[in-house]
């Protein structure tokens, strides 16, 4: 089955070299992201792609999404997407799109954005995944969009497909998928660790602990490397193990120490004495 890329001209620091529109069969096709409304690459896509008949969009960021009017109005194909713009049609979890001999399921990944979406073709467990796995790097996980905890759910479930090979939506295609989805793990359960190991020794923003775990990345990725970190905390904070306290409009984090339920002894989120069954327990034997 024909799989052909054609890269749009939006090379960035998330884009890398630019965002990767996927053609997807040779009769009649699917376009997976078009990119940017860029005239000149919507055309070489719609030529590339001859009969196309669907349009899939893997969310709904300025370097995926806009080309999908342009594109759609060109060739007559629908727009599928999650969070569908004006005029395209909505995608569910688990749908299929089949256009002659090609089918792709949708497949929710949030975390990148809450609208993510990645396609798999069982078939030749090719996995198309968007900004949620890039061919070299990490992804963004950029807060409130972005949502670390979501995040790691959607990795696990697109390790969990078993695919063979990722055609992601920045950088080159990965041969080695199950590879790729283990190293992503790794890389935000080590993080996770450097995170946890700046509050602890003191450390409370998250520009103060970018220098500390990203050294030796070129200063202009800082800014990107704080929301990033700034993700981390959130989760953090979401499963009790740190907190944020504003004083004088400033935000400092700190670590929680682990507590445990007074009653049965599980742990506790956050500074309560009870865990959430034996609160729930102890309301209705006081009820
Ligand atoms: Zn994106
Ligand atoms: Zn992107």
């Amino acid at each position: 089955m024909r799989i052909l890329r054609v890269l749009a001209p939006n090379p960035g620091i998330r884009e890398l070299e630019g965002t990767n529109t996927w053609i997807v069969g040779d009769g009649p096709s699917i376009a997976i992201d078009p990119g940017p409304d860029d005239a000149g690459h919507l055309r070489e896509v719609a030529r590339e792609a001859g009969h196309l008949a669907a349009i899939l969009l893997t969310h709904d960021h300025p370097d995926h999404a806009p080309g999908a009017a342009a594109l759609a109005a060109a060739t007559g194909a629908p727009v599928y997407a999650a969070r569908p713009p004006e005029g395209a049609k909505r995608l569910t979890d688990g749908q299929r799109i089949v256009v002659g001999d090609v089918v792709l399921s949708a497949i929710a990944t949030p975390g990148h954005t809450p609208d993510h979406i990645a396609y798999f073709d069982e078939r030749h467990r090719s996995l198309f995944t968007g900004d949620a796995v890039l061919g070299r790097g990490t992804s963004v996980i950029d807060p409130p969009e972005g949502d670390l905890t979501s995040y790691l759910r959607s990795l696990r479930r697109m390790r969990e497909l078993s695919p063979s090979v990722i055609y992601p939506g920045h950088g080159p295609v990965v041969l080695d998928a199950p590879g790729k989805l283990e190293e992503y793990v790794q890389h935000r359960a080590a993080r996770e660790e450097q995170v946890l190991a700046a509050l602890a020794s003191g450390v409370r923003t998250p520009e103060e602990i970018v220098p500390a775990i990203y050294g030796d990345h070129p200063a202009d990725l800082h800014p990107l490397a704080a929301r990033s970190v700034l993700a981390h905390l959130l989760k953090l904070e979401n499963e009790g193990r740190a907190e944020r306290r504003t004083t004088a409009g400033a935000v400092r984090w700190t670590l929680l120490e682990p507590r445990t339920c007074v009653r049965c002894g599980r742990p506790v989120k956050g500074r309560g004495l009870l865990c959430g069954p034996c609160s729930l327990a102890v309301l209705q034997e006081s009820g």
